[in-house]
């Protein structure tokens, strides 16, 4: 964030790096119920982002200490593939994914039924297969697709999406060129029925009025992306239903 580059990232006519304009978002797909063996799971692909997800529980906590007498617990462990950057990624946890861990647990606490599994935990496991920024936001996606797969009660989804500040443009989505040599990121994650604002950072520098444009550009596209979400669950109960028939 912030580094000096000659290279262009927004054109004379608007047009960004990956041919998108300001506001656009990444074409997103998201699959839910791709793995047998997790209780819930989701496949998600934002632009060039890979990202699955498998959730687990609720079920007994261990170590035993961690367990809460009146809630579940929610773990939740983002990792990064090796392959998923150009240089390998050391493989295990680091600041950073440890960060994006805890916020994230907690963005989805917001919206499960926790109170209503004392003593258990629901670990959601996400791995990035390959990454171009926004991976917090696609992890958390596709996480909260396959919480509501795993059958889980839940209030709403959680819907997440970027936006931050590039060549003094506020722009929707940035990809990795835009994040790497940009001004700044902001990643917001909200509960659609409510408006409500789960998860929110900010790298870098911006105006409170670019603040604002930015917001309202990430929230607008978070909108969009809980329709992709919804359309995904409905599609796994659709094969369900024909698989049941046939
Ligand atoms: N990245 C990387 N190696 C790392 C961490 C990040 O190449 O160890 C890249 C990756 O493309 C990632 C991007 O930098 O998506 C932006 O990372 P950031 O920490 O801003 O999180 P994100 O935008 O993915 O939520």
């Amino acid at each position: 964030m912030g580094g000096k580059s000659d290279i262009r990232l927004i054109d004379e006519n608007g047009i960004r790096i990956d041919g998108r304009r300001r506001d656009e978002m990444r074409p997103v797909r998201i699959e839910a119920g791709v793995l047998k063996r997790a209780d819930g799971s989701a496949y998600l692909e934002w632009g060039d982002n890979k990202v699955i997800a498998a959730v687990y529980g609720p079920r007994e906590v261990h170590p035993k200490h961690l367990q809460e007498t009146n809630r579940a617990i929610v773990q939740y462990y983002y990792a990064m593939a090796p392959f998923s950057v150009d240089d390998r990624k050391r493989p295990g946890p680091d600041r950073r994914s440890t960060e994006i861990s805890k916020i994230s647990a907690e963005a989805l606490e917001n919206v499960i039924f926790v109170e209503q599994f004392p003593r258990t935990t629901i670990d959601v496991y996400v791995t990035v297969l390959q990454a171009s920024a926004g991976t917090r936001c696609a992890a958390l996606t596709a996480a909260s697709v396959a919480v509501a797969d795993a059958g889980i009660p839940m209030r709403d989804l959680v819907a997440a999406c970027a936006a931050g500040k590039v060549e003094d443009q506020v722009v929707l989505d940035l990809v990795k060129e835009e994040d790497n040599f940009g001004q700044a990121d902001m990643p917001i994650a909200i509960v659609p029925k409510t408006g409500e604002i789960v998860l929110m950072q900010m790298d870098g520098h911006m105006t409170l009025d670019e603040i604002d444009e930015a917001m309202d550009m990430a929230i607008k596209a978070c909108y969009d992306i809980y329709e992709i979400q919804k359309e995904a669950l409905w599609k796994k109960y659709e094969r369900l239903a024909e698989e049941e028939v046939v």
